[in-house]
């Protein structure tokens, strides 16, 4: 269980970069970052290649003995047999990777993932020693129509995290769909409301202790431009970056909001 919320800085690659992309990618990010590498106290850094990528990162990161984590952008809910096309939370362990997305909106959309299949793969990257990273959010239309913002976030938080034993490490990423690859990024205060409430539900469910221990990560439309203020609020723990992820010169100069 980690202790300290150290800040995460997430990038999730999505369907971009083949592996030779991805090489030199994490190369170049790596030098980049080189004064911040010894810094893991302040900043941790993890890469969310597509799944043919994780080898080469790997690789890389072992070889050049590179401070930066890696995880898979999903997993399936079984550990292994007739499931084409699936790829095993115990593979991606065998990678080294740390973390496994879960539930990210565009999964829930295209793939039509629900509650309950966010909560077996919860359960499947936990029983491979991977930590999830939940993904929650409301497109704009369930925004509209609640009296409260962070309903739907606390919906399936609770159903994701359903069979989670309090003290189990664990992250949360709060991503509102509507600021989802759309530059409308929510305002720090609004992220901030809705991190708050999250945290609140983790507490009722894992308890006080968890709930203060665990990351809550902000994503959508993050920027160099937008990252500060939005790290400044005091239940937002880092971010979860797509587009922004796939430039040296925004993800790192995100990595550093502090300077
Ligand atoms: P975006 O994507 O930063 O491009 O908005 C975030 C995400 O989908 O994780």
């Amino acid at each position: 269980m980690v202790t300290a919320r150290t800040p995460l800085m997430a990038g999730n690659w999505k369907m971009n970069f083949n592996h030779l992309q991805s090489i030199a990618f994490v190369q170049k990010l790596a030098w980049t970052l080189k004064d911040v590498q010894h810094d893991f106290e302040q900043v941790e850094v993890a890469v969310f290649p597509p799944f043919t990528d994780i080898r080469s990162v790997q690789t890389i990161i072992q070889a050049d003995k590179l401070e930066l984590e890696y995880g898979a952008q999903d997993l399936s809910q079984h550990d292994s047999g007739a499931y084409t096309g699936d790829i095993s939370g115990e593979f991606i362990r065998t990678l080294g990777a740390r973390y496994a997305l879960v539930g990210h909106s565009e999964r829930r959309t295209i793939h039509g993932e629900d509650d309950e299949i966010c909560r077996a793969k919860v359960n499947a990257a936990l029983r491979h020693e991977l930590v999830p990273v939940l993904c929650v959010g409301e497109s704009l239309e369930e925004r509209e129509a609640s009296a409260n913002p962070a309903d739907v976030s606390i919906k399936q938080l609770k159903a994701g995290l359903a069979d989670v034993t309090p003290g189990t490490e664990i992250v949360i990423a709060y991503e509102p769909v509507w600021a989802i690859g759309t530059g409308q990024v929510a305002t720090a205060e609004q992220a901030q409301e809705v991190c708050a409430a999250l945290r609140g539900a983790l507490a009722e469910q894992l308890g006080e202790e968890t709930a203060a221990a665990t990351r809550i990560l902000y994503g959508g439309s993050v920027k160099p431009g937008n990252v500060a203020s939005i790290m400044r609020e005091p239940d937002i723990d880092g971010a979860l970056i797509g587009g922004a992820s796939l430039s040296i010169e925004d993800f790192s100069s995100i990595i550093r909001y502090r300077s």
